[in-house]
């Protein structure tokens, strides 16, 4: 059996700031004070180390449960407004050719699709949901699995032995950032990065990850590394 995780921003979808604005706005109503999120770094991060940052910027210290808590609800309260704004602006889109890869992959049947995002799971639902993506990932390793992508990996891998008890899994990972390409390889699984996010196309690169691709143009390379016959 086949498992694919996929990274959601940048990769799946590009959300236009969504995520960055609803956390902005959450942290600006609980600790009143604006530009909170200004400077963080957030390609290939988790949302609970993004919250840590802003909550640790905003009072200086480390948040507890009941302050990471509600930094987080506040968050994903606000998300559903910033993305519905961001498809009414258009700025968000899903890169070129990735819903066909999607949904020639699902109808595998040696293959299990998920997610491996950072993502709180009641976020990435919101970010898949107006791009018609969460009816193919069944399971997946969220940002509420653990702070590293490492850990949320190897969360996913274990949600998909659940699904297909028995035999051998094979897990790749497919991501926009070098840290999906170096927690995917911490975890022993083979790495596919994609240009369609975040990162420097040379920074990808230096990553070395399995498989390297501009986009998802290419469904036969693609399937190719999957181990999967493009004709049928
Ligand atoms: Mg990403």
């Amino acid at each position: 059996m086949k498992v694919i995780l996929f990274d959601i921003d940048g990769t799946l979808v590009r959300a236009g700031g969504a995520g960055r604005k609803a956390l902005a706005r959450a942290a600006e109503a609980l600790y009143g004070r604006p530009g909170l999120t200004e400077g963080i770094d957030m390609a290939g991060r988790t949302d609970a180390w993004i919250c840590r940052q802003v909550f640790r910027r905003a009072r200086g210290r480390a948040p507890s449960v009941a302050d990471f808590t509600e930094l987080r609800d506040a968050y994903l309260r606000r998300l559903p407004g910033t993305v519905r704004k961001a498809v009414a602006e258009g700025r968000y889109v899903l890169p070129a050719g990735v819903k066909a890869l999607v949904r020639r992959l699902a109808k595998e049947r040696d293959v299990l699709l998920g997610l491996g995002t950072g993502n709180f799971e009641r976020g990435a639902r919101i970010k898949l949901g107006p791009g018609g993506l969460n009816r193919f990932f069944a399971f997946g390793g969220f940002g509420c699995d653990g702070l590293d992508r490492c850990r949320i990996l190897k969360t996913a891998a274990r949600r998909a032995r659940r699904l297909a008890p028995g035999g051998k899994l094979e897990v790749f990972v497919v991501g926009d950032t070098p840290h999906d390409v170096s927690a995917g390889r911490k975890a022993g699984y083979t790495t596919v990065a994609v240009g369609t996010g975040f990162a420097p196309w040379k920074e990808l690169a230096a990553s070395k990850p399995d498989h390297l691709a501009r986009d998802f143009k290419s469904m036969g390379r693609w399937l190719g590394w999957f181990g999967i016959a493009s004709r049928r």
